[in-house]
């Protein structure tokens, strides 16, 4: 089963002319795969991402995920898709900051009904896991940038989605935290989640099964890593 379908995916923005960000893109993401899209800038990745995401509609063609098809979906539909099945780890981390690691990290869990000790528990527990069980109580101004990300990171995971959606996960990372969050996404894939990555990096996208090409709005080549 796949838990998303892309068939001729279209993107378009008006913006003192036509910019075709996305050209007619065909994609399947079966349950449980790792899937990288590789290519250069501006070649419509982060579109791409965000279409599956549910951040924003195609121009034309259809966008499944999980069964419900977001291009004819309602903004609250897709919110709700969001909320529940889809975990970001964007590189702009909108942490509140006024919160600590713990509360951040908690808060998806108020809008599942989860009670304040079992957040904090489950914050605390994902806190460890990108290796920040030492910050639980910082602020994020606290902490330094490889830090927020991790805590963006232990956010995005927190309501156990089934799809997770990295745009430029190392993008602003020194090498070991890099190697720390690659690390705990080949963790969530073989825990059975399914994971589409974004990257210009080689090396990155070589971590995933399987590296889709992208460039100037199409799907070049896709290609299977063998290691
Ligand atoms: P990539 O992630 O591969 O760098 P993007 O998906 O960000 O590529 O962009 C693809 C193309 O669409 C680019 O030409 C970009 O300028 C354009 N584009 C992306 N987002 C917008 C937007 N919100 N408004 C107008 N043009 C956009
Ligand atoms: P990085 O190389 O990961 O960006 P930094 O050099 O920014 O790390 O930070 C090093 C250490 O200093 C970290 O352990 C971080 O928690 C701490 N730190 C950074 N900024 C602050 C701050 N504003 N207040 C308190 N501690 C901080």
């Amino acid at each position: 089963e796949d838990v998303v379908r892309l068939s001729g995916v279209r993107k378009t923005y008006e913006l003192g002319g036509t910019v075709e960000a996305l050209a007619g893109v065909s994609l399947s993401l079966p349950n449980g795969s790792y899937t990288a899209v590789m290519g250069p800038s501006g070649s419509g990745k982060s579109t791409l991402l965000n279409l599956v995401g549910g951040l924003d509609t195609p121009t034309d063609g259809r966008v499944v995920v999980g069964g419900q098809d977001l291009s004819t979906a309602t903004e609250a539909e897709r919110a709700a898709i969001r909320g529940s099945r889809v975990g970001f780890v964007f590189q702009t981390f909108n942490l509140m900051p006024r919160l600590t690691a713990v509360e951040n990290v908690a808060m998806p869990l108020v809008f599942d009904g989860w009670d304040r000790s079992r957040r904090r528990e489950r914050a605390r527990e994902l806190l460890a896991d990108v290796g920040l069980g030492d910050r639980l109580d910082h602020k994020p101004t606290e902490l330094s940038g490889g830090q927020r990300q991790r805590v963006a990171i232990a956010r995005a995971l927190a309501p156990d989605p089934e799809l997770i959606l990295a745009d430029e996960p190392t993008g602003n990372v020194d090498t070991e935290t890099g190697e720390r969050i690659m690390r705990l996404l080949g963790e969530l894939h073989a825990d059975g989640n399914t994971i589409l990555l974004v990257t210009h990096e080689r090396r990155i996208a070589e971590r995933a099964e399987r590296i889709v090409h992208v460039r100037d709005g199409v799907v070049e080549r896709t290609e299977a890593v063998t290691d």
